[in-house]
């Protein structure tokens, strides 16, 4: 959750007379970043994972299974075993780092040192994730454990789901009707942003997801779980005033966002246009990964007719006022923003040919001020509109104590802002003091129950962004249609069922004609490719085509696509994206028992793509609804959430099989071997 430095976080009224100052000296020193590091150079291609966990007690006895709120103390000892740990750390393997998150029941780890290119670094992110899965699971409590789930099924419903219990009335940040205010990691800067986007937003936040209506559910459906006459808060009438829609699930706390789990990757460019071709094209990708890996069907206890977290944390942290969401005219704040500061992506920044003006079709404010001042000290004009959009956003959280900062030695304003403004893809500059590049996260996809999952995910993307960056791929589709498919894939069964508008031609047209479909990467004096021994980074751009670029009309450059065909391939020209990535990996010299395993996780991914393996939100869903005690109402009782979990943990210890979500050969996070024995 970005930075962590300790200090006495001010309450918004007085934070926001310090907004124009922190927006002054982020983009002062912004430009301090730019002007030293816009020509760095050289990078090599270094990359990481962020896994979240959730720490649950199961107790068998009373059959419950409840969020453990023992963060600061798991955190205290991880960290202090660290030292301990670095000689038993297998040699493969550098110390984990662990970080704390949102939630007090939650846990970040990160592999201590990043990975780099190497075969056998690509092999061991798998080990890595697993190693720190049981490190965390060592030193638990023996009745709790590190799950990854995306969304904790019972967060948020009447009676315990903590353990301790905690009364939601004592609420004093979020002012919640569901979540205690314990439910938040007690560190100073969380309890602030949650009050200071309600107190900017100038209500609670409101989120109405549509519920999963299954044979016996009553309709319209009016949740029973609301405390719809409680009177503690101001805005506990909200919800019987409108704010809870019938039929839907309402959540009205940043907790049931920002308390999700999720798998972020971070990508180290070459240099910075490198980083911006990358993010560009990660871009249309961002909600195909986010239907592929959909894993949260279950919310306050009951299904919902959604698959996905985004909208939900969307909303959790939407600190937009009325007038800026377009419910009154403009009078005191100075834009209409169309969407909550964790969003999709809005504009594309490269400044590549490819880049058609006309893909960034969506109305995208800015602070004009700060485009000016940018491009003034030399920014171009897209990476400008992009800070400068960032930059329309207030600073939620401001320390007292780092109220003024040395701008050409701290980053800290900037990343006030930057940090948060969460979309699906981050454009990350180097940091002040550290020999970091260019780099780009990815930010979109659904936390996997099992770490083959998550390991599979993440060197599928790897693999896909040395595909795009070699082969010069060209993902570009109207920013809007983008936005669609976020839509879309949230949907429930998006990935078997959804079509989303994808790129119909991804090879990048050059001036021998209108569609190279070579896919070689040729070496630099033109003679027969090379293989490569490693995944690499500096993959030059190819020049603007000398005679002229013939542009088709954007709409015809995209159709409608399934998930299948997306990841799989359509007709002659589009391979899909495993096909770009198994063309990629014919470019390097691996070892045939190498390549062997990375084709493994290429495989999972293929069937999960196809709908022969499901994704975790249709398994979670069909575990429910052929639950015993299901009664076909939509609601997810506490024995049912129970057993779900058990069975996730038994899935991840390979003590159960799952055919229908994994391979056959999967053997669990606890075997030696791999998890499926590869
Ligand atoms: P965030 O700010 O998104 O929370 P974290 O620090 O938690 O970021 O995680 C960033 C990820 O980036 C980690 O997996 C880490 O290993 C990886 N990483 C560290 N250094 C680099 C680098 N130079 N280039 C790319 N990734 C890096
Ligand atoms: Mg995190
Ligand atoms: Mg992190
Ligand atoms: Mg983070
Ligand atoms: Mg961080
Ligand atoms: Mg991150």
């Amino acid at each position: 959750m970005g930075l962590l430095a300790l200090g006495t976080p001010l309450p918004w009224n007085e934070a926001k007379q310090y907004a124009d100052h922190v927006r002054y000296h982020g983009i002062t020193q912004f430009l301090h970043t730019w002007n030293r590091l816009k020509d760095r150079q050289g990078d090599e291609l270094l990359w990481g994972d962020e896994i979240e966990y959730m720490v649950v007690v199961l107790e068998d006895a009373a059959k419950s299974a409840r969020l453990s709120l023992r963060q600061t103390e798991i955190l205290d000892r991880l960290s202090r075993i660290v030292d301990d740990i670095s000689s038993e750390c297998p040699k493969s393997i550098s110390v984990p780092t662990f970080h704390p998150e949102y939630g007090r029941y939650m846990l970040e780890s990160t592999p201590g040192s990043p990975y780099t290119g190497s075969i056998p670094d690509i092999l061991s992110v798998e080990a890595n994730m697993r190693y720190r899965r049981n490190l965390a699971r060592k030193h638990l409590k023996s009745n709790e454990v590190p799950l990854t789930l995306t969304s904790f099924p019972l967060l948020g419903v009447p009676g315990q789901f903590t353990e301790p219990y905690y009364d939601p009335i004592g609420a004093i940040s979020s002012h919640s009707l569901f979540l205690p205010q314990e439910i938040t990691n007690p560190h100073a800067r969380f309890p602030t942003l949650t009050a200071n986007i309600r107190q900017r937003r100038g209500s609670k936040v409101a989120i109405n997801l549509p519920l999963f209506v299954d044979a016996k559910t009553p309709r319209p459906f009016v949740d029973p779980a609301i405390p719809w006459d409680r009177d503690i808060y101001p805005e506990d009438s909200d919800a019987k005033n409108g704010a809870a829609l019938a039929d839907h699930i309402y959540l009205d706390a940043m907790g049931f966002g920002m308390g999700c789990c999720c798998l972020q990757l971070t990508f180290q460019a070459c240099n910075i246009d490198e980083a911006r071709r990358m993010y560009d094209a990660l871009i249309p990708i961002s909600p195909i990964l986010l239907a592929l890996t959909a894993a949260s069907p279950v919310w306050r206890g009951y299904l919902a007719d959604v698959d996905c977290r985004w909208n939900v944390i969307a909303g959790s942290v939407d600190d937009r006022t009325e007038e800026e969401r377009g419910l009154k005219p403009l009078r005191n704040s100075r834009f209409r923003i169309p969407k909550s500061r964790y969003d999709s992506v809005s504009l594309y920044i490269s400044s590549d040919w490819k880049n058609r003006p006309d893909y960034n079709d969506i109305y995208t404010p800015y602070d004009e001020a700060i485009f000016k001042r940018l491009k003034d000290d030399g920014v171009d004009s897209l990476l400008a509109k992009h800070i400068s959009h960032l930059f329309i956003r207030d600073p939620l959280v401001v320390f007292t104590e780092t109220i003024d900062q040395d701008d050409t030695s701290s980053t800290d304003h900037f990343e006030n802002i930057q940090s948060t403004n969460w979309q699906t893809i981050r454009f990350k500059p180097p940091p002040a003091n550290s020999p970091i590049g260019w780099r780009v996260e990815f930010r979109s996809m659904e936390v996997q129950m099992t770490d083959f999952e998550n390991a599979a995910f993440a060197v599928f993307v790897v693999l896909l962004t040395r595909a795009i960056l070699s082969f010069h791929l060209n993902f570009y589709i109207p920013i809007s249609k983008v936005d669609e498919n976020m839509a879309r894939a949230q949907l429930r069964g998006a990935s078997a069922l959804g079509k989303f508008y994808f790129r119909k031609n991804v090879h990048t047209q050059d001036s021998s004609g209108p569609s190279s479909g070579s896919t070689s990467p040729v070496n630099g004096n033109g003679s027969h490719p090379v293989k490569e021994k490693k995944l690499r980074n500096c993959f030059p751009a190819p020049p603007r085509p000398e005679n002229g670029i013939n542009h088709e009309p954007v709409d015809s450059e995209y159709e409608e696509m399934s998930m299948k065909e997306i990841m799989t391939g359509k007709g002659k020209s589009f391979p899909g994206l495993l096909g770009l990535v198994s063309e990629y990996l014919d470019t390097l010299d691996i070892p045939t028992d190498e390549l062997r395993k990375i084709n493994a996780y290429l495989d999972f991914i293929r069937l999960r793509s196809t709908g022969q393996l499901q994704t975790p939100a249709s398994w979670i869903r069909d575990f429910v609804r052929s639950h015993p005690d299901y009664k076909q109402d939509s609601v997810v009782s506490q024995a049912i959430s129970y057993d779900l979990l058990v069975a996730v943990d038994e899935i991840e210890r390979g003590v159960r099989s799952a055919p229908s979500l994994l391979p056959k050969k999967y053997r669990g996070g606890q075997s030696d071997q791999g998890s499926i024995g590869i």
